[in-house]
């Protein structure tokens, strides 16, 4: 999509710091870190929302909570542990409408708000 943030990022037409990158998917920092690591985790392809995926999906999905994992560890969180999380509309905190997982950890986050 043209006027998508995170499509001109897979683009390489914004700059971000890339921790991986494939034909597929992409791992960056977020721009506005919650903790230490705030990595995030897109699919190339322009999805809006979890609810967008289907079956088809199902792979593309399952690549990125590995890389989720992978990446974790890389960072050195994998041990203490750490969050993924994708939000999914206004109710569940999405603002930017291209799917992406959140890879967050550092510190201890503590509950869930
Ligand atoms: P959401 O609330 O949609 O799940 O999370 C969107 C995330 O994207 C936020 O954590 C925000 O800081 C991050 N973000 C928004 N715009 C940019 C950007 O241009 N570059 C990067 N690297 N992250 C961004
Ligand atoms: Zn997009």
């Amino acid at each position: 999509m043209s006027d998508c943030i995170f499509c001109k990022i897979a683009a390489g037409e914004i700059p971000a710091t890339v921790a991986y990158e494939d034909d597929e998917i992409m791992a960056f920092e977020d721009i506005n870190p919650k903790a230490p690591v705030h990595l995030l985790i897109i699919p190339k392809q322009h999805l809006d929302t979890l609810n967008d995926a289907g079956a088809d999906h199902g792979q593309l999905l399952g690549r990125m909570t590995l890389m989720a994992a992978e990446l974790a560890g890389e960072k050195g969180v994998a041990k203490g542990g750490y969050r993924v999380l994708m939000n999914c509309n206004p109710d569940g905190g999405q603002e930017v409408f291209h799917l992406h997982m959140h890879l967050i950890g550092g510190r201890r986050l503590g509950p869930m708000a």
